[in-house]
This record gives C-alpha cells, structure tokens and sequence, in this order.
C-alpha cells in the first residue's frame, strides 16, 4: 500500500489530508480513486490506513480506519556522520542509509573535504535532502522521517561524540592492524558486555571524505571517545562506506529479518 507522510496538523483526529506533490501523487501518478486506500505517517511515530473520501489534484481527503503497529523502526537510532563528499553522492548517502534503517544523518566537514560547501545554499540543499529522506522512508515503510543535520565544522563534530553509546570512526588505517578493531568484533563484544534490560541504543557511524581521515583527526576522534574501526581490507568508496557499516550494524541488532 502506498506511503505518504504529512504534518501533524494535516491529521485532525480521524481525518487526514493530503496535500501538494502527496495528493498531485496521489490523484496522478497513483490515479487513486475514493473509497481507495493508503497508509498515512506523521512522520513521529504514529501510522494508520485511511480511506479516500474526497480526492482532486491537489487535496485528497481521507478518513482513519485503522491504526497501525509501528515496531519497524530499529531499536538501536545509528546516526551517519559523513564528511561531505563530492557532487550529489550525498543524496545516494541519505537514501539507501534510510531504507537501511539510519535515524540520522550528519554532514561535517573535515580536512581533506574536497567540495566547496556554499552556505547560502545551505536551506535549499536541506530541503531537497529532506524530500529525499521523506520518499525513500515513505518507499521503505518507515514511520520515522530521519533527521537531517546542517552541516558541522570538524569541532562541532568531536562534541558530539561523546553523546553517543558507541562512536565507531571508521578508518582504513586499522585494516592493516589486524582483526581485533574490525567492525564484526568491536560491535559484537559491545553488544554482548550491554544490559539485555537495555533496548536501545545510540550509535555513530563515521565516514572521512574521498581522501580519507587525518592521522590527527582519528587521534582527536578516538581522544573525545570514538573507536577507530576497519571495514576490512577492501577500500570502500565513501558513499559505500556508511551504508555498509549501517547494514553491518542492523544485522547485529537482529533488524535484517529474524533474530
Ligand atoms: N584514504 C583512502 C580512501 C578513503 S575511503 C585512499 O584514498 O586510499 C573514504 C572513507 O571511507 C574513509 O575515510 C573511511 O571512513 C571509510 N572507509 C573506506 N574503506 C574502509 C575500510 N576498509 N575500513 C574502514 N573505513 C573505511
């Protein structure tokens, strides 16, 4: 069924509606009819199928006819902090890390970023990654939009880390070290040493930029409370790189289908 999400105050009790590109979707694209179905998201959490009573181009109006259970989000939110690559490889970064299952994705800036980042462009960019997060969790069947940083200086970066549960930096540099700073066994031994009473966590992911990280900045990342980890000996690409680890991570925490 298809997936739309809307603002809050377009949900009135058992009414909803959908408005702009969702009902130009809708009546267009979709040629959805009344009494037709669709599953509605706040985008916060709360989903439920409503029925068309009322659709045109531009509005379609519908009414709740079931609440729905909205366990598909994962248990542990892993946050995506990706150092700014080039071109639009960000937007490929924000969709599949979604459809993965991240809660949230950080741009920063680090010393070897490539790209001249225009600040003045920063709202229209924000806009354009947020319709982005919004159709592939609508595409993915998520109930939770997730969040999109503005873009953070390097400095901005190492005080968040200490934020989170678990902060794997991720480095290519460990590769050569050997197994004990892979990603498998840094990830495993931290789930196991946990409280089975605790659900949730909070995980960091990061990515350097095509360069890679400093020698410095993995030094100031693992000072402020990151663990340097390996993603094996391959060299990934950087937009490879955080949704690999983010798929890595959701295994571990039982979210790819079974436990
Ligand atoms: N400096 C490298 C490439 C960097 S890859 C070079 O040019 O040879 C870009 C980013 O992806 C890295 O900063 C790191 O965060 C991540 N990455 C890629 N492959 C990795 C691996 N095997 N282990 C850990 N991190 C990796």
């Amino acid at each position: 069924m298809q997936r739309y999400f809307i603002p809050a105050e377009q949900w009135q009790e058992a009414e909803v509606k959908l408005l702009g590109e969702d009902a130009r979707h809708a009546s267009k694209v979709m040629r959805m009819k009344e009494k037709e179905r669709f599953i509605v998201s706040d985008g916060l959490g709360r989903a439920a199928v409503a029925a068309i009573t009322a659709i045109s181009d531009n509005s379609v109006e519908a009414t709740v006819c079931e609440m729905l259970d909205t366990n598909s989000e994962p248990k542990w939110h892993v946050t995506v902090a990706q150092a700014l690559p080039k071109g639009d490889k960000m937007e490929l970064i924000i969709q599949k890390g979604t459809e993965i299952g991240a809660s949230h994705f950080i741009p920063f800036v680090s010393e070897r970023t490539i790209v001249q980042y225009d600040h003045k462009k920063e709202a229209k960019r924000l806009e354009r990654w947020g319709k982005i997060a919004k159709e592939a969790a609508e595409q993915a069947h998520r109930s939770v939009i997730p969040q999109l940083d503005t873009l953070h200086s390097w400095k901005q970066m190492l005080g968040v880390i200490p934020t989170y549960d678990l902060v794997l930096f991720c480095y290519e540099e460990e590769g050569r070290r050997g197994a004990e700073q892979g990603l498998r066994a840094i990830v495993s031994h931290w789930h196991a040493g946990r409280s089975k009473a605790l659900q949730t966590a909070n995980v960091l992911i990061m990515i350097g930029p095509e360069g890679g990280f400093t020698h410095t900045e993995a030094e100031e990342a693992k000072a402020a409370g990151a663990v340097h980890v390996s993603l094996g000996r391959r060299i990934l690409r950087t937009e490879t790189a955080g949704f690999t680890a983010l798929a890595c991570l959701m295994y571990e925490a039982g979210e790819m289908g079974g436990i």
